[in-house]
C-alpha cells in the first residue's frame, strides 16, 4: 500500500489534529482532518488538506485511514523484560515483584542475559511503531556495571530505528552511600544517561533529593523519579521532589512515574501539591497498565477497588505535561505487555477515560513525552520533518481503539518496514533454570 517511489503523495489520511500543527481550523468534533500527505526521501514534504479535485491520479489513496506520527514510550524496564517464565510474581503484590526480580537481578542478569532481553523488548517495540524509548536500568551494585555498558552498546545498535534513553533506577535509600551514588552519577554523564531514583517516605526523604538535585546540576542531567507508587496517602514523595526543585533552581527536565497515591489523597491536599508540581515544571507519567495489575491488589481473593492511576485530568487542566507509557512487560510487576503503544493507548482510554471529549490526548504517546526526552521532530507529523508515522485500519476511535490493529503499516523514513515481532520461543534458553 505504501509507495516504494522517493517521492510519492497519500491522499485522503486522517490525522489528529493534536499531533498534527496547523490543523485544528479544519478538524472534526473528534479532533481528525482529512488530509494529503507528500513523502520525498524520507521526509513530509506537504501535509494539505484533502481536495478531491485536486487529488492526483499517481496518489495512493489511505480511504480516510488514521494516520498518526510513531510513538514515543518515556517509561519501560526492559532490562527487566520478559523473566516472567522464569521468574513470576507469586501473589501479584509490589512487593512480590519486587523481591522476584531482585532475587532474578542478583541470579542471572549477566551482559548476554540483559543484552538479549533488551533486543527482544526493542524488535516487539519497534515492529509496533515505537520510535524512541526511555528504559530505566536497575543501578543497584554491582548490577549498574553490567547493564550500563550493555545498555549504550544496545542503544548504539539500534540508533536510526529507535532512539534509546537510559535512567539509572535505585531506591532512594541508595543515595545515603554518597561516595557510591555520586559515582553511579558520574557513570550515567558519561552514558549521556539521566538521573533516576525510587523515592518513599523516609525520614531523612528530602536530605537525599537535595543530594539527588545537586548532583543532576552539577552534570547537566536531567531527572526521572519513580514516586508514590502505593495506595499509602502518607506518601508525599511527588510534593516533596516538587519542593526541591522549586528549592534548587533546577532547571532541566523532571519526569515522574506513578504518583498513585495522589489519587487517594485529599482534595485540598491534592491541590496542593499540583499547584507546585506545575509551578516546579515538573511532567509526569501514568502507566496505566502496570498500576491496574499491581495496585489494589488483594491477598483474601477480594475485588480491587480501585484503578490505581494518578490524576491525569487534573494535572493536564493546569498545564503539568502528562504522557503515559508501557511501564514494565512480562516481569513481576507486570505480567504481560509488549511496548504495544497503542495498547497502552487502548488501555488509557478506557482505565483514565481519555475520551468524550479525546480532545488533545493522543500527545500522551507522542508529543509530550518527546518533549520530556529532549527529541524534537518526535511525536508530530509536520511538512519538514521525518516521515515516521502508523497507518491504522481504523477510520475513527471506535474503529481505532476496537481492535488490536495487528496489520497497522509502520512507515519509517517514507518506506513501510518489516514488523517482525520476535518469537517467544528465542528467549527459551534464558528461561532454564
Ligand atoms: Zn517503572
Amino acid at each position: 500500500m505504501i509507495p516504494t517511489a522517493r517521492s510519492y503523495r497519500l491522499a485522503k489520511a486522517r490525522v489528529h489534529q493534536s499531533v498534527t500543527p496547523g490543523l485544528a481550523a479544519i478538524s472534526d468534533s473528534d479532533g481528525f482532518a482529512l488530509v494529503d500527505v507528500t513523502v520525498t526521501d524520507g521526509r513530509i514534504a506537504a501535509i494539505t488538506p484533502h481536495d478531491r479535485a485536486a487529488a492526483h491520479a499517481n496518489a495512493t489513496d489511505l480511504g480516510g485511514r488514521i494516520v498518526l506520527p510513531c510513538f514515543v514510550d518515556c517509561h519501560t524496564h526492559i532490562d527487566k523484560g520478559h523473566i516472567w517464565p522464569r521468574r513470576p510474581n507469586p501473589d501479584g503484590t509490589f512487593m512480590g515483584a519486587l523481591n522476584a526480580a531482585g532475587a532474578d537481578r542478583v541470579a542471572r542478569w549477566n551482559a548476554e542475559d540483559v543484552a538479549r532481553r533488551m533486543d527482544f523488548s526493542l524488535r516487539s517495540a519497534y515492529a509496533h511503531g515505537t520510535r524512541a524509548l526511555r528504559t530505566h536500568l536497575d543501578s543497584v551494585p554491582p548490577q549498574e556495571e553490567i547493564s550500563w555498558p550493555v545498555f549504550e552498546a544496545v542503544r548504539d545498535e539500534w540508533r536510526g530505528r529507535i532512539e534509546l534513553q537510559g535512567a539509572c533506577l535505585l531506591g532512594i535509600d541508595g543515595v545515603r552511600d554518597k561516595k557510591w551514588f555520586d559515582a553511579l552519577a558520574a557513570r550515567v554523564a558519561a552514558a549521556k544517561g539521566v538521573l533516576g531514583v525510587v523515592t518513599y517516605m523516609l525520614p531523612d526523604l528530602e536530605e537525599l533529593l537535595d543530594h539527588v538535585f545537586a548532583k543532576a546540576i552539577e552534570h547537566g542531567l536531567d531527572l526521572d523519579f519513580h514516586a508514590d507508587e502505593t495506595d499509602d496517602i502518607a506518601a508525599i514523595s511527588l510534593k516533596k521532589i516538587a519542593e526541591a526543585a522549586l528549592w534548587s533552581g533546577f532547571e532541566g527536565n523532571i519526569l515522574v512515574g506513578h504518583c498513585c497515591s495522589l489519587a487517594r489523597q485529599p482534595d485540598l491536599d491534592v491541590l496542593e501539591t499540583l499547584d507546585k508540581v506545575a509551578k516546579a515544571g515538573l511532567a509526569v507519567v501514568s502507566l496505566p497498565m502496570c498500576n491496574l495489575y499491581l495496585q489494589d491488589r488483594r491477598s483474601d481473593q477480594t475485588t480491587p477497588r480501585w484503578r490505581g492511576v494518578t490524576l491525569l485530568h487534573e494535572m493536564k487542566a493546569r498545564g503539568i505535561p502528562v504522557a503515559v507509557a508501557s511501564d514494565n512487560t512480562r516481569d513481576p510487576f507486570y505480567a504481560y505487555g509488549d511496548l504495544d503503544m497503542l495498547e497502552v493507548y487502548r488501555m488509557a482510554t478506557r482505565i483514565l477515560h481519555f475520551d468524550h471529549p479525546v480532545a488533545d490526548w493522543p500527545k500522551a504517546v507522542a508529543a509530550t513525552p518527546a518533549k520530556v526526552m529532549r527529541l524534537d521532530g518526535f511525536g508530530t507529523l509536520a511538512a519538514g520533518g521525518d516521515a515516521d508515522f502508523i497507518v491504522f485500519k481504523g477510520r475513527s476511535w471506535t474503529e481505532l481503539l476496537s481492535r488490536p490493529e495487528s496489520d497497522r503499516i509502520v512507515v519509517r523514513a517514507g518506506h513501510a518496514i518489516e514488523r517482525e515481532l520476535p518469537d517467544y520461543a528465542e528467549l527459551d534458553e534464558l528461561m532454564v533454570e
